[in-house]
C-alpha cells in the first residue's frame, strides 16, 4: 500500500468516525428533545443540562417558555373567572329591581286603568319578562363560554330526559290545543343529563311557541351508528332557507319571531350544549311544511 493510500485510508476512517460521532450526538439531542416534549405534555419538565452546550441552552429556553405559557393560562382563567363574577354580581343587582318592576307593574294592573293606560302596562309587563329571560340567558351562556360551568357528559338513557323536558310543556301545550308526543325508545348517548334536558326544553319552547294553535310537535330519538339524533319536530311556520345558517348565532331573531316572546338566545345555547358534550344541533326545514331541530349526541 503506497503512502498516498494509507493518507487516503486513514482520511476516508476519520471521516466514517466523524459521522458516526455526529449521528450519534445528534440521536442523542433528538432523544433528549423529544424527552423534553414529554415531560412538558406531563408537566414534568425540568432542566437536566447546566453547562455551555447548545443542548443546555435549548433546555433553558424551553423553560422559560413554558414557565410563561403556564402564566398566561393562568391569567386567562383568572380574567374568566372575574368576567363571570362580574357577569353573575351585576345580574344578580339586576334580579330584584327587575322583580319589583314586574310587581309594581302587576300592581298598577289591578287599579281601575284607561284603555291607554292598560296597554301601556302589559308592554311593561312583557318588556320585563324580556329582560328576565334575557339575564337568564346571559348567565348561562357566559358560564358555559368562560369553562365555569363545565358539563358532565355519561352514559345515560335518552327517553328519561326526553320524558322530564316533554312533561314541563305539557300544561302549555295543552292550553293552545297543540299535540305534545313523545316517542318511545330506549336509546342511550354521552350526554349530561341536566343540560340536555335544558336543550331539549329551548327546543320544545320554540317548537310550541312558532307552531299555531292546534299544531302537532313530536320528540323522536334514533340511532345511528356513531350517533343518537334527538328530533324536535313541529307542524310550524317553517325557517326559510336563506335564514337558516343564521338562527344559531346569538340574539338573531327570524322575521317571524317578533310577535312572540324571545331574546334569540335559545338556539345559540342549545347548539352550545350538544357541541361542549361532542355532538352537535341542526336543522331542517321547509317554509310551510314546519320544521326539525336535531341534537346528535355521541353514543359512546
Ligand atoms: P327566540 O325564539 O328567542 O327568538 P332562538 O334562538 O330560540 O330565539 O331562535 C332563533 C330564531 O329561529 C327565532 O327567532 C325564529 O325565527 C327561529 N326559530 C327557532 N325555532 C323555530 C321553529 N321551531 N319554527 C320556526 N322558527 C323557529
Amino acid at each position: 500500500m503506497s503512502g498516498r493510500e494509507i493518507v487516503l485510508l486513514s482520511l476516508l476512517l476519520a471521516a466514517v468516525v466523524l459521522l458516526c460521532w455526529q449521528h450519534c450526538r445528534i440521536r442523542r439531542i433528538l432523544q433528549r428533545l423529544d424527552r423534553m416534549l414529554g415531560q412538558a405534555v406531563s408537566g414534568e419538565f425540568c432542566e437536566q443540562n447546566f453547562d455551555e452546550s447548545m443542548l443546555s441552552a435549548v433546555e433553558s429556553r424551553f423553560a422559560q417558555y413554558l414557565a410563561a405559557s403556564s402564566l398566561s393560562a393562568r391569567h386567562v382563567q383568572q380574567e374568566k373567572q372575574s368576567i363571570e363574577t362580574l357577569i353573575t354580581d351585576i345580574s344578580h343587582q339586576i334580579r330584584t329591581p327587575v322583580a319589583n318592576i314586574r310587581l309594581y307593574a302587576q300592581l298598577l294592573s289591578e287599579q281601575p286603568l284607561e284603555e291607554q293606560g292598560r296597554v301601556c302596562v302589559e308592554a311593561l309587563d312583557s318588556q320585563t319578562e324580556k329582560l328576565q329571560a334575557l339575564i337568564e340567558a346571559l348567565v348561562k351562556t357566559s358560564r358555559l363560554e368562560t369553562g365555569i360551568l363545565a358539563l358532565h357528559p355519561v352514559m345515560t338513557g335518552l327517553a328519561p330526559i326526553a320524558a322530564r323536558a316533554v312533561e314541563q310543556y305539557l300544561p302549555r301545550a295543552k292550553r293552545r290545543q297543540q299535540v305534545l308526543m313523545l316517542e318511545p325508545t330506549a336509546e342511550r348517548a354521552v350526554c349530561d343529563p341536566k343540560w340536555t334536558e335544558e336543550a331539549l326544553c329551548n327546543l320544545l319552547d320554540n317548537a310550541l311557541k312558532y307552531t299555531p294553535e292546534g299544531g302537532t310537535v313530536t320528540v323522536r330519538v334514533q340511532a345511528y351508528e356513531m350517533f343518537c339524533r334527538v328530533d324536535v319536530s313541529d307542524t310550524g311556520p317553517g325557517i326559510p332557507e336563506e335564514e337558516q345558517a343564521s338562527i344559531f348565532g346569538r340574539f338573531y331573531r327570524g322575521e317571524n319571531a317578533y310577535t312572540e316572546q324571545g331574546v334569540g338566545i335559545g338556539l345559540y345555547l342549545t347548539r352550545r350544549i350538544a357541541e361542549e358534550q361532542g355532538g352537535y344541533l341542526k336543522v331542517s326545514s321547509q317554509p310551510g311544511k314546519g320544521s326539525t331541530f336535531s341534537i346528535f349526541l355521541l353514543r359512546g
